[in-house]
């Protein structure tokens, strides 16, 4: 009989890796807690029809991507229900909050969720069919500031605040705007106009698109399809004023916090209830699958199932790509040594050895250069081999007082000879 495995896209977690998924968690309810999130939990399947109106039917996701089955009917004359396995949470949150009348208390509703979501994508690293996602969701009626860009600046200086906390370094925010339903409109025409001479040239998935929701074009990820979305419009040009303001007041208290961001115009999103504010957190060392997290403003979703007006705005990180870029950290650090100290010139070679000896002694490792090496060679050899590098020429020598340069944060810090061994300790992202 053939053994049984787990199924395709499916993977079971063991320890030791459960333990660095329950740190992400921890990490995730201590900094949300501070800006005062609640935990929700909603059911892993709902209604099918709850996907197709919030997500959208033109949607990959919706598309061919849902687990979706009928369940059985409890008497004949009843009509089976479409059940389906959630792809995402901010359906099923959005749900419970029209459910419970959450709006009705007249406050923000601020929510975060961990746990299981279900697609039908191609597996591949960072991409399965059981994935977890953590995501929080900030809304409520108008009257309660849900539509503010403050909001958005909150939890997106949040979300910078979980990634450092979590020690994952040299993560991108992308930031983007969409517009209001009216503006996404007035793109989609424009787009709809633009593409008509292109689309015979394209995949078969953007000829559809190109008259059905034009917008998800600039979703393809087609190689060959690329130059010719290059040249489509922008949306930026399909802003109104309002939406314009909403951004411009996003990006400055973003500005005003220190957070970093680069815009990127093409960030649409590949759900359909994003209005305003899109974002994404990237990261270099995730290979193609290189987004952490992502979400937006979606001002029109509630109404769009049935609830009443509540804007708000939310995101999902996937918990797999956080563990993947935490290990694949984890990895690089302890195969560097600690620093690359670096003699500048022959005669300090041996003053050199005394002081590697002095920090190797205090259990850090170093690799140790030759006074006989230009700087740059030292450099280009130190970057290779070591978190850090420490220059010691005659002035160093006689004051005591050593440079060390971290390459991940390129900041120099002038540290007595006595220190070195407990500044080099400490982790590099501090
Ligand atoms: P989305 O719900 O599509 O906006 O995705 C939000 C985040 O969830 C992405 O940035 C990924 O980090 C993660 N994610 C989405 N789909 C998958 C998947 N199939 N496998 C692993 N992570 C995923």
């Amino acid at each position: 009989m053939a053994t049984l495995k787990a199924v395709r896209g499916t993977r079971d977690l063991l320890p030791p890796e459960t333990a660095l998924w329950n740190q992400i968690e921890a990490t995730a309810r201590s900094v949300f807690a501070r800006y005062n999130f609640g935990e929700i939990r909603t059911p892993i399947f709902e209604d099918t029809s709850l996907f197709s109106r919030s997500v959208g039917e033109e949607t990959d996701i919706v598309s061919k991507e849902m687990y979706t089955w009928e369940d059985r009917a409890r008497a004949q004359s009843e009509k089976a229900q479409s059940l389906t396995l959630r792809p995402e949470n901010t359906a099923g949150v959005v749900r419970a909050y029209i459910e419970h009348k959450l709006g009705e208390t007249g406050q923000l509703q601020k929510l975060y969720y961990i746990g299981p979501q279900f697609r039908r994508e191609r597996p591949q690293k960072g991409r399965y069919r059981q994935f977890y996602q953590i995501g929080a969701e900030v809304m409520g009626p108008p009257s309660a500031g849900s539509e503010s860009p403050l909001r958005d600046a909150e939890v997106l200086e949040m979300l910078a605040t979980f990634l450092d906390e979590l020690g994952i370094t040299g993560w991108t925010l992308q930031l983007n705007s969409v517009g209001s339903a009216a503006d996404r409109a007035r793109y989609n025409e424009t787009l709809r106009a633009a593409l008509a001479p292109l689309a015979p040239q394209m995949c078969p998935d953007c000829q559809r698109r190109a008259v059905t929701n034009p917008l998800r074009v600039l979703d393809c990820k087609v190689p060959e399809d690329q130059p010719l979305i290059a040249t489509l419009p922008m949306i930026a040009a399909s802003l109104d004023d309002a939406s314009k303001a909403h951004f411009a007041a996003v990006m400055a208290a973003l500005d005003a916090a220190g957070v970093p961001y680069v815009r990127n115009d093409r960030l649409v999103r590949g759900l359909d209830y994003y209005t305003r504010t899109t974002f994404e957190f990237t990261h270099g060392g995730l290979g193609a699958q290189n987004a952490l997290l992502g979400g937006g403003r979606y001002d029109g979703l509630s109404e769009s199932i049935g609830g009443p007006k509540a804007p708000g705005i939310g995101f999902a990180m996937g918990e797999d790509r956080l563990v993947l870029t935490l290990q694949a950290q984890q990895a690089a650090e302890t195969q560097l040594a600690h620093a690359y100290l670096a003699p500048l010139g022959e005669a300090l070679n041996a003053p050199a050895l005394r002081l590697a000896r002095e920090l190797r002694r205090g259990g850090l490792r170093i690799e140790l250069g030759d006074g006989g090496f230009r700087l740059k060679k030292s450099f280009d050899a130190a970057e290779k081999t070591a978190r850090r590098i420490i220059i010691l020429g005659e002035d160093e020598l006689q004051s005591g007082i050593l440079t060390v340069k971290d390459f991940a944060s390129g900041v120099q810090t002038k540290v007595p000879r006595g220190e070195l061994v407990r500044f080099l300790s400490a982790p590099t992202h501090e």
